[in-house]
């Protein structure tokens, strides 16, 4: 146990956030909660967190990337790149009650995962003026390929209001309220008119997992897939759809690599692309989420 001061008597349970592999956008969405973070720190003690920690010298506490725990709850960002990573997430996990990963990068494995697919020296070589220097491993991976994980947030970045409700959860003791339903769903619900449908744009929206309120549709444009697999994807009707509406075998592999390039759920794509297509399929079987 710690021993920092003021901790034996605040009553409050303990918050931490992890950064690994990452933009560190996911860390900004928390920030970003202005109007709720107060009212958030009166029931939660953020007692690691360096996106917020003044630097070295600046009056403020020293920062130490290993935080000495234990935490009740610790939001974990970023992909498992090095070595080094995959002992400290180990570390995270013992000092932590809860574990919960947030965004892409920690869920799918992120942009970076794109190095699954090929050889990771030559993007080494291209990169860096002194490779040499550079340790990294040959794949970058979810935490849940490395520890427990207690819940996954998705999203690039993930959305305030699915953090916030996951924190307060939390702190309350009850399951967060996040549903895995289809970006579809939250098309519907504001009225947006399908894009497909109505324009024969490509949309991965039916496989898609809701969260950020269908921005890309309202906007006339199909979405790309940056909140990862819904619950249950149906990938071969999807990826059916996507040929229909003019995309090629490469088109559709590369539409499913991005954010989310390492997510088991999408294993299946390379496969279900190179398939012969036997007839258009009905608009009808394409939604997952509609009855039969
Ligand atoms: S998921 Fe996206 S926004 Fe979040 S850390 Fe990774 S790259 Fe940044
Ligand atoms: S790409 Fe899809 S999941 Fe991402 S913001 Fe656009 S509609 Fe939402």
């Amino acid at each position: 146990m710690t021993t920092e001061p003021g901790r034996a008597t605040d009553p409050r349970p303990t918050l931490a956030v992890w950064k690994f592999a990452s933009c560190d956008g996911c860390q900004l969405t928390l920030l970003d909660c202005e109007d709720e973070l107060l009212g958030l720190t009166d029931r939660v003690r953020i007692e690691h967190f360096l996106e917020m920690t003044p630097a070295e010298g600046a009056g403020g506490e020293r920062a130490r990337l290993d935080g000495r725990g234990p935490y009740d709850l610790s939001l974990v960002e970023g992909s498992i790149t090095t070595a080094e990573d995959a002992e400290r997430i180990q570390h995270v996990r013992r000092i932590s009650r809860y574990l919960v990963t947030i965004g892409a990068c920690a869920t799918a494995g992120g942009i970076q995962a794109l190095r699954n697919f090929s050889d990771v020296d030559e993007f080494i070589a291209a990169v860096y003026a002194r490779p040499e220097y550079i340790s990294t491993l040959e794949t970058s991976t979810p935490i849940s390929a490395h520890v427990p994980v207690d819940l996954e947030l998705r999203g690039c970045p993930i959305d305030r209001r699915q953090l916030l409700e996951v924190i307060t959860a939390y702190l309350a003791g009850r399951r967060p309220r996040v549903p895995g339903h289809s970006v579809c769903f939250e098309c519907k619900r504001r009225g947006t008119t399908c894009i497909t449908v109505a324009h024969g744009i490509p949309c991965l929206g039916p496989v898609t997992h809701a969260g950020c309120g269908a921005i890309c549709p309202a906007f006339g444009r199909g979405c790309y897939g940056c909140f990862g697999p819904m619950s249950r994807p149906n990938l071969r009707s999807m990826v059916a759809q996507l040929r229909h509406d003019g995309m090629s075998e490469q088109d559709i592999q590369r539409v499913f690599r991005t954010f989310n390039a390492a997510s088991p759920e999408h294993a299946p794509v390379p496969d279900l692309a190179a398939e012969k297509q036997e007839r258009p399929p009905a608009t009808t079987e394409t939604h997952p989420e509609r009855p039969a």
